[in-house]
């Protein structure tokens, strides 16, 4: 091989994406392609949420890392130790150094319930537990099944997290999962957060804060959780309120990778990477990019973001070793489906300048609607495993769905003059 170095940091939704969509314009003359992961385990994410309720195996959503790469495509399974912007070169942990003509930093984030007085001690993963990663929403599934009443608490911690509404998801799915085992009446569900509202943005907020309400999933707002006692079954608030629970479901910080902290230049104090968020530049270096969960954008941390800037950062990439001028082609589209329980879910879809609003999606006459439960929302939201895996990974196409959102459907006001 010759030609181009590009090095992809992070083998997961972004990095393998980005790497096959690389592959498919780079020739192995033109271009090496590598990519570092420090295992070979690649997690369906989503998937997680369904792990508790029985409603999904571990193994169902792990697939080697390496068999989701093209072939022309050099995987190393290795820790990213630090990353030399000055020096156009990637220490690896084994002490390996690769250098590069173009990084592409896609290693997500770290959970860090360390940050969190209390979280991880006592109780960690016999009362207080998270879907997040595979261990945690396996044991959490041997919890609620022996779950026979009390009090369940769900919460995240802080934003930024991945998938923003994933907490609330699994509210809604406790709430079903309660009813289908004859013991919802013995149960206070109780779903704090540290927003104002039910989510983010006001639209979208007040539609899950009803859905909750019907569901009868008590809303605690402004929750900034300061400790956990996981001994007690206490969780605390900064400001002194306090919430007692049988079951603590909750979402640990989340911090860039440690790396990033580590490496001069790369990342803000948190460990996200500095971003254009049109470009998916990184202002520190013309020759580094970044996408998905470990940039510092003011979008959700979601596979569909990381999907739609995959595109825009692939022809960046390819503009950029040609000397071309760059496409401004993100708009922060990003879009979720929402399940709500008993076979139903909610999509929203939205980006940097426009909320989540109803209608319908992809365009005016199409089949899913946004902020309203359907079968047919669940259904692609089961359906998507399999785009994940067959479609998406590999860098394929997929019509009517891109970097640019959709209005044709949404009931957006405009104002008259
Ligand atoms: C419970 C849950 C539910 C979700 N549901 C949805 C959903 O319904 N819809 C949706 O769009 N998104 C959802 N997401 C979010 C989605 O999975 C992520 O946003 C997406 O995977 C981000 O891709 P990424 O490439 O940025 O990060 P990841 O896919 O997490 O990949 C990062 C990779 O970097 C590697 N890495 C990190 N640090 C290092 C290091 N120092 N050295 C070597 N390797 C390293 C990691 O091993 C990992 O493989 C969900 C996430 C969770 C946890």
């Amino acid at each position: 091989m010759s030609g181009h170095r590009i090095v992809v940091l992070g083998g997961g939704t972004g990095g393998t994406m980005v790497a096959n969509r690389l592959r498919r314009r780079f020739g192995t003359d033109e271009a090496e392609i590598h990519v570092v992961d420090r295992d070979d385990a690649h997690v369906y994410q989503p998937g997680l949420l369904f792990v508790p309720f029985g409603l999904a195996q571990p193994e169902e959503i792990v697939r080697p890392r390496r068999r989701q790469l093209r072939s022309g495509i050099v995987f190393h399974e290795q820790e990213v130790a630090e990353v030399w912007i000055e020096r156009d070169e990637v220490l690896l942990g084994d002490g390996t150094v690769l250098p590069y003509d173009v990084l592409v930093v896609a290693t997500g984030t770290r959970l860090q319930p360390e940050e969190t007085e209390g979280l991880g001690g006592a109780g960690w993963d016999e009362r207080v537990f998270t879907f997040y990663t595979p261990e945690s929403a396996a044991a959490l599934r041997s919890a609620l099944e022996r779950f026979e009443g009390g009090r369940l608490v769900v919460n995240f911690v802080d934003l930024p997290i991945k998938c923003p509404v994933a907490p609330l998801e699994f509210a809604f799915l406790a709430d079903w999962y309660l009813r289908e085992r004859g013991i919802r009446e013995r149960v206070e569900l109780v779903y704090a957060t540290p927003l104002d509202g039910a989510f983010t943005q006001p639209v979208a907020s007040e539609h899950l804060a009803g859905l909750l309400g019907r569901k009868q999933i008590e809303l605690v707002t402004e929750f900034n959780t300061g400790s956990v006692d996981g001994a007690k079954g206490e969780l605390a608030s900064y400001d002194g309120r306090m919430l007692e629970f049988d079951l603590l479901v909750t979402v640990p910080l989340h911090g860039g990778a440690a790396y990033v902290e580590r490496s001069p230049g790369l990342g803000d104090a948190l460990g996200f990477v500095q971003t254009d968020k049109h470009t998916l530049q990184s202002p520190a270096r013309p020759n580094v990019f970044a996408l998905g969960d470990a940039t510092d954008l003011p979008i959700s941390k979601a596979g569909s973001v990381t999907h739609f800037e995959a595109e825009i950062l692939t022809e960046n990439v390819v503009r950029h070793l040609a000397g071309r001028e760059l496409v401004p082609g993100y708009d922060g589209h990003a879009n979720c489906f929402i399940e709500t329980g008993f076979g139903k879910a909610l999509l929203i879809d939205f980006n940097y300048e426009t909320e989540p609003l109803p209608g319908r999606f992809p365009t005016a006459a199409g089949p899913l609607s946004l902020l309203r439960e359907s079968r047919l929302n669940h259904l692609g939201k089961l359906l998507f495993q399999s785009v994940y895996w067959h479609a998406l990974l590999p860098g394929r196409e997929l019509p009517g769905l891109g970097p640019t959102m959709p209005t044709a459907g949404k009931h957006i006001l405009t104002p008259t003059t």
